[in-house]
Parts: structure tokens; C-alpha cells; sequence
């Protein structure tokens, strides 16, 4: 009997072409990397992938069932070993499971980006300590927590939030007034106050708010967990359950918060992780493209 069953679940993964595909085996701490399963027949339901003890549900590639990709975040605070990745799927009874290994390497980001702010943004007054989590805790529950499980995106390429030059990229290290407290969380960009901003892709405004850092911000729900932000803008063009389209204006940039200067911050959160913005746009698209 135990001999049938081997044989059974051994014709039954033999006879279905399962193909899984990772976008990378080395992933720099902070980015994010994709994985991509295509059988020839359909699937009765999605594959999953456990990555650090969290289930990541695969979504269908323009809606084929046969097809599934899912982005996985890596947090900056990653230590640089080896992660395991386990797919599993369902064939028929079975459950299937495949492991695959990828290496969290160092992404050389700038270190001691010196940074000099007033006193009260840097060492929070009780006051403002009570704000910041207050705020922390609006956004988690708008934004932070959701997963809408449609490509908000539609298909749709990801593209610059302005047409400007990039003054601070994602990752470097950050001293505030000789203290190292951070590290820098999105790309910025040269503007000045009252330059337009572009939503980088499709999407709803998840929330429009004014934060003590950030100053005034709107973030964009993509699906799938990836929600775009815009901070320190001037002027906000876009309210709270709003559809954006790719490159409409969400409104102006400025200097609200804890700035030095006018200047975009513009950043990516996935699963509730602050990853590399561009990175994970360009990834987004080499995705889109190669797998219709
Ligand atoms: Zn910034």
C-alpha cells in the first residue's frame, strides 16, 4: 500500500510540468525578490511561499491559473546569511513541497550620511512621542495591514515619482546630529517647494495625512501589499479612497516634517516593509515584461 502511494504521488508530480523560478539566489538587504511558478495545467488553488516563518499567498499572472507570482520584501535589518524559501502547492491530494535557498548579501549602502536637524524633531519631546504613535498606529491600521489581493497596478510599469534629479538614495546610513539613528528609507529627490508629483503607478489613495516626520503624505495601495509613498509635500491634489492613475498629479512637494530642505522622500512598503523603491520597481517591470 505504502508502495502505491509512493508511486501515485511520484506519476502525479511527474506528469505536471511545475516550473519555479526565483529572480534571484543573492538578495541585498532592503530589496525585495520575486517567485514565479508556471505549470501546464491548471492550479485548483494559489501556491504559497513561507519565507521567515510568514506564508506569502502567490497571485495569478493576468489571471491565469496556471501561472503565479509573488514579491517577497527583505528587511534592512536582515542579517547577511543564508534564507530559506519553501514553495508549496497543491496537486490533486497532494501537497507539494519545494525548498530553495537564497543569500542575504550586503547592499553596500553609503554609510554616515551626516544630517544636522533641530533638536526637538531628533530627541522626541513626551508630547511628540505620544503623536508618533498615535500616527504609527492610523497607518498601520489604513495602510501598513492591508493586503488588497488584486494588481491594483493593472500591468501597468512602474515610473519616476518626478522628473528631477535623486540628491539621497535608499539605505544610507543616517546621523542625525552625531547620533546614528536610522537609516535612510526611500530615494529622494531634488525639488523645490511647488513642484509637481506623479503617482508612480495605478492605484488608491490609501491615506492622505500630516505626520511629524514625514510632514504631509499620501500613500497609494498597488495591490498585492505594495503601497508607494510621497512625503513632505506642500499641497496635497488627492483624497482617501481616490483611484490614481500612473503619472497623475497627487500633489505638490514642500518641506513638512523633519527636513533639512524642500526635497521629495519618496519610498515602498511591502508586506509592511520598508524596502529599496527602486529596486523594486524595476523588478516589478522585468517581471511584467517577461511573464505575460
Ligand atoms: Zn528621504
Amino acid at each position: 500500500m505504502k508502495t502505491l502511494l509512493f508511486l501515485l504521488i511520484f506519476s502525479v508530480s511527474l506528469f505536471s510540468k511545475v516550473e519555479i523560478h526565483l529572480s534571484h539566489t543573492n538578495v541585498k538587504h532592503g530589496t525585495t525578490f520575486a517567485v514565479i511558478f508556471q505549470n501546464d495545467t491548471n492550479m485548483s488553488q494559489a501556491p504559497n511561499v513561507i519565507f521567515k516563518h510568514k506564508t506569502y499567498q502567490m497571485f495569478t499572472i493576468n489571471g491565469s491559473i496556471k501561472k503565479y507570482r509573488v514579491f517577497i520584501p527583505i528587511d534592512y535589518y536582515n542579517k547577511l546569511q543564508h534564507e530559506n524559501v519553501q514553495v508549496s502547492y497543491r496537486i490533486k491530494d497532494n501537497i507539494i513541497k519545494k525548498k530553495f535557498e537564497i543569500t542575504v548579501v550586503d547592499g553596500n549602502y553609503k554609510q554616515n550620511e551626516i544630517i544636522e536637524v533641530s533638536k526637538g524633531k531628533v530627541t522626541l519631546s513626551s508630547e511628540n512621542k505620544v503623536r508618533s504613535a498615535k500616527e504609527y498606529n492610523q497607518v498601520y491600521k489604513d495602510v501598513y495591514s492591508k493586503i488588497t489581493p488584486y494588481d491594483l497596478a493593472k500591468k501597468s510599469l512602474f515610473q519616476a515619482p518626478m522628473r528631477s534629479k535623486i540628491t539621497s538614495d535608499y539605505g544610507n546610513a543616517r546621523v542625525y546630529n552625531g547620533k546614528t539613528k536610522s537609516y535612510h528609507s526611500g530615494t529622494d529627490y531634488r525639488a523645490k517647494v511647488g513642484t509637481e508629483i506623479y503617482a508612480t503607478n495605478n492605484g488608491i489613495v490609501a491615506l492622505v495625512m500630516k505626520r511629524f516626520y514625514l510632514g504631509n503624505v499620501v500613500y497609494i495601495d498597488h495591490g498585492r501589499g505594495a503601497f508607494s509613498y510621497y512625503s513632505h509635500m506642500s499641497d496635497f491634489s488627492v483624497k482617501q479612497g481616490q483611484k490614481v492613475k500612473k503619472g497623475d498629479v497627487i500633489g505638490l512637494s514642500g518641506k513638512t516634517g523633519r527636513i533639512t530642505g524642500p526635497h521629495l522622500h519618496y519610498a515602498l512598503r511591502l508586506y509592511n516593509v520598508t524596502v529599496d523603491p527602486l529596486q523594486y520597481s524595476s523588478l516589478y517591470n522585468e517581471i511584467v515584461r517577461k511573464y505575460k
